[in-house]
């Protein structure tokens, strides 16, 4: 199988180790790709919002898979432009990303598919805003209506800092606070048949005690000892199965990865939002877990043949990441400082790019991350951590606390 693998982040990274490691696949393109990619698959250049040269390049390197990474092509109808050519492609069209491309088409796909989640108002006005404030009261949810890469919901309880997001963001989704641990839970699906990968947590604020400002996603562990056993099932018969009939019935149907980001609330799992695409960082740590060649599982969901797809198989043990992010992150990364340690096995290359003498340069706000499986979560997270030691990047930041609660057995489901 040849593959092309579009996006150029850390959730490509590890896309691109896991496709590489399938011994099915007998070349693979990235593009753009980066430093660590580069290890592993041949690097093409492409504007990845641009359909049509997605779909020459797909033509041009005679791919018989396309793998989407990040939503923006998702969103652009890349797929649509590659399915057109004939050549099976992992992601869902444009039409059915707007499961992601707009929270109003998610909010009103889950009211139709009666999927439980918080109720919510989309408000273009601060007449409106301000009544949706009241009705829900603090802490104050709103949420830009279209893409903005994780960062474009602000969580408060200072009513003029909700007001102040609404306003700049213009149309926006104000919602009911959900509390409880959040779930990251993807699903591979060919539209129809659905399979669920391990459940992961991942660490949206930047500073340790989620404090601070929501980032893409500061680390990330699998799995969670903490969640009800019968969590994932639940999720599939409320959740998962119900949104994709929807979406069949809409004539948009969603083959690619479905990420259900849930809280685990006293009433039962709740969708926060749905993503058209895997997330980052959780990637990282739930395909360092998947034993099952990753080529010929997105390939049965890409034909429309996931039915006959066998049971996946799973290491045993837990997976931790923690991603190192640059000077500045979230609100103004500095990039273009060297980075040293970091060509070493476990080190996943987010935003980095590397000089023409061989330097490692940061590129971006998340840098790179430091992923690690072990026995159990406490030998996976210790591991991970001595990844992070050993690179060097001047004025860099990282969590110190991912997974730490749930090794110390803290995280629990309120009420
Ligand atoms: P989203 O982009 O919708 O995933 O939101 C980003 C983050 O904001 C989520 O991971 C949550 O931590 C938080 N968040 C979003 N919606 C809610 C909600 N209704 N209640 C509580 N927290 C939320």
């Amino acid at each position: 199988m040849r593959v092309l693998l579009v996006g150029g982040g850390g959730r490509e990274h590890a896309l691109a180790l896991g496709l590489a490691g399938d011994p099915a696949v007998e070349a693979l393109f990235a593009a753009p790709g980066n430093p660590g990619i580069a290890a592993v698959a041949e690097l093409r250049e492409v504007t990845l919002t641009d359909p049509a040269a997605v779909a020459a390049l797909a033509v041009e390197v005679a791919a018989d898979l396309v793998v989407i990474g990040p939503e923006a092509p998702l969103v652009a109808g890349v797929a649509d432009a590659v399915r057109a050519k004939g050549i099976a492609v992992f992601g869902p069209s444009g039409e059915a990303a707007r499961l992601e491309g707009s929270k109003t088409f998610a909010k009103d796909v889950m009211t139709a598919a009666a999927v439980p989640t918080a109720r919510a108002y989309t408000c273009e006005d601060a007449a409106a805003v301000g009544g949706a404030l009241d009705e829900f009261g603090a802490p104050y949810v709103v949420k830009d209506d279209g893409l903005a890469a994780g960062k474009g919901v602000v969580v408060t309880d200072d009513r003029a800092v909700a007001e102040r997001h609404a306003a700049e963001c213009g149309r926006v989704v104000i919602e009911e606070y959900l509390s409880g641990p959040e779930v990251s839970l993807f699903v591979v699906t060919d539209g129809e048949a659905a399979v669920p990968l391990l459940p992961a947590q991942d660490f949206k604020r930047v500073g340790d005690g989620d404090t601070g400002p929501n980032t893409g996603g500061m680390g990330a562990y699998t799995p969670l000892p903490w969640a009800p056993p019968n969590l994932v099932d639940d999720v599939m018969r409320d959740v998962v199965h119900p949104t994709l009939a929807e979406l069949r019935r809409r004539g948009a149907p969603f083959a690619g990865l479905l990420y259900v980001g849930l809280a685990i609330t006293p009433s039962g799992p709740r969708v926060i939002e749905f993503n058209a695409r895997f997330g980052d960082p959780e990637t990282q740590v739930v395909l360092a877990l998947l034993e099952t060649p990753l080529a010929g599982l997105l390939h049965a969901a890409a034909t429309g043949t996931l039915s006959g797809h066998p049971p996946l198989r799973w290491r045993d043990g837990a997976a931790v990441t923690v991603v190192v992010a640059a000077d500045g992150y979230p609100a103004g990364p500095r990039t273009g400082d060297v980075i040293t340690g970091a060509d070493r096995a476990g080190i996943i290359h987010a935003g980095t790019r590397r000089d023409a003498d061989g330097t490692l340069r940061s590129a971006g706000g998340r840098v790179l991350c430091g992923t690690a499986t072990g026995p159990d979560l406490a030998a996976a997270r210790d591991a991970a951590y001595a990844l992070v030691r050993d690179v060097e990047l001047a004025g860099s930041h990282h969590r110190t606390d991912i997974a730490a609660a749930a090794v110390d057995g803290r995280v629990t489901i309120p009420g």
